[in-house]
């Protein structure tokens, strides 16, 4: 492991100065170990909250009843939590207490997975390692600390958690752990919709998540938490089977950005509505509207998930628009209306998008020229400072409302999108006095029997 950091030793020497003990836990262990960066460092200690309190001038107390509390030293913000032994689970999820204990081992007992449960002395760097989480970093393996039956019962949260880590790190899952999960699936449910998503959202900023989808499908976790992944092999009643859905959906999901989770979600989801959009007719076999059909269902699954209102419209949005029709030839004005239509932003990410939908049937990057020519044009588009949105167009709805002689009201709207279809078709005509002619001769054919306002306002 890289070297600990002078402040972190002058923090744990605050500790052992004291009579207690202070060990690295956790991620900092385990992602230090393997060689990664390691930013965020978490701590055990044998001294109780109050000890810990009493021994700097500024603490929080983060959640003192788990025995957490928050040191600021030296300009950092270290979190501290008491060695303790969790009581028994009455729900799966929850000890029914927590006690604390001088004893590091009883501490490391409890922790999840092996790799997680190691400690390390920040002043000297040695390792304590009681169940051979070194080990099992080296044959890159998730095991449970103790039988996996026993602490999935426990808390069912970690079942999760184990899937996690082996999607994140790339690891094997141990046989024994997954026969537990596929025994224990149902418990899942126990688990807060919100730690159920921390814990999707850490698996999608892997490199491939969809080793974490197909573990998640296989330990039957998945039918408790996304079953409308599995319709495409198993139709409800009224859908039809789609061959290869689940496996186009994960592959999509891992052609999509890592840094970019909006996206991935919404590659996994875009075509989650074929099977219940599943049609016939003279020209073969359809999917009419499961665009939109998908946006429903993404929408319904992010929500109970208590996914963030950012994450839910954003999903909604490029699933409900994936099947946009301009291509590489297509006029300027069409693909000024689709960029006006999607919104700059969306435009950009539809395109990636569809590179992730086509790599995740191909299993490569498209190639393709006319999509190329495409995402130039689009950008291009975006660019060149054409109107795209009413609020480009020379005029507002105040200057129809004093030019025009109109009230407020509904027309002011139709008019200005009247006037941004015309825009689109014809940027040149974006001038405050061709606008307003174009906008008297409509309001004229259309308001015979709308009656001009005395003061115009
Ligand atoms: P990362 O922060 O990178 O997700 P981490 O290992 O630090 O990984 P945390 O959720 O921060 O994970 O938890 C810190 C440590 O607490 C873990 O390494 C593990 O030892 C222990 N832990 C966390 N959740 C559980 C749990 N549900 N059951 C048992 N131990 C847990
Ligand atoms: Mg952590």
């Amino acid at each position: 492991m890289n070297h600990v950091p002078r402040s972190i030793r002058r923090f744990a020497r605050r500790f052992t100065d004291a009579g207690h003990e202070l060990y690295i836990v956790g991620g900092a262990v385990r992602d230090g170990l393997l060689g990664r960066t390691v930013t965020d460092y978490d701590f055990a200690t044998s001294a109780t909250p109050d000890e810990v309190q009493r021994l700097f001038r500024r603490t929080i107390p983060t959640g003192v009843q788990h025995g957490t509390v928050t040191v600021l030293f030296e300009g950092s913000q270290f979190e501290v939590t008491t060695y303790r032994v969790d009581g028994t689970y009455a729900d799966h999820r929850h000890p029914d207490a927590v006690h604390f204990t001088r004893s590091l081992d009883e501490d490391l007992a409890r922790r999840d997975l092996t790799i997680n449960a190691i400690a390390m002395d920040p002043a000297s760097g040695r390792i304590h390692d009681p169940h051979g989480g070194r080990e099992d970093l080296r044959r890159r393996l998730v095991r449970t600390v103790g039988d996996p039956d026993t602490r999935f019962g426990e808390d069912a949260l970690r079942m999760l958690r184990a899937v996690r880590f082996a999607t994140a790190l790339e690891f094997d899952v141990d046989p024994a752990l997954r026969a537990a999960v596929a025994r224990h699936h149902a418990e899942i449910t126990t688990v807060a919709a919100e730690r159920v998503l921390q814990e999707f959202e850490k698996m999608m900023a892997a490199s491939r998540p969809s080793t974490g989808w197909r573990l998640l499908r296989d330990t039957h976790l998945l039918e408790d938490l996304i079953p409308e992944l599995l319709e495409g092999d198993r139709p409800p009643a009224g859908a039809a089977a789609v061959d290869g859905l689940f496996d186009h959906l994960v592959a999509s999901c891992d052609c999509a950005p890592r840094d970019h989770a909006t996206l991935r979600w919404a590659a996994l989801f875009h075509d989650l509505a074929k099977p219940r959009c599943s049609g016939h007719d003279d020209r073969g076999r359809h999917f009419h509207g499961h665009d939109e059909r998908s946006a429903e269902m993404a929408t319904a699954i992010l929500t109970r998930l208590r996914a963030s209102r950012e994450r839910i419209e954003g999903v909604r949005h490029l699933v409900r628009h994936h099947m946009f029709g301009v291509h590489g030839d297509s006029t300027d004005a069409a693909i000024r209306r689709f960029v006006s239509r999607v919104g700059t932003t969306a435009a950009a990410d539809l395109l990636v998008l569809r590179r992730a939908d086509i790599c995740g049937k191909t299993g490569a990057p498209p190639t393709d020229p006319g999509l190329l020519r495409l995402e130039e044009r689009v950008t291009a588009a975006c660019r060149e400072g054409h109107a795209l949105t009413v609020r480009d167009l020379a005029v507002n709805g105040r200057d129809l409302m004093t030019e025009l002689r109109i009230s407020p009201g509904p027309i002011v709207g139709i008019l200005l999108d009247e006037l941004l279809e015309t825009v689109l078709d014809n940027p040149e005509q974006n001038t405050r006095d061709q606008l307003l002619t174009i906008a008297r001769r409509f309001a004229d054919s259309r308001l015979d029997t709308q009656t001009a306002d005395d003061g115009g306002s």
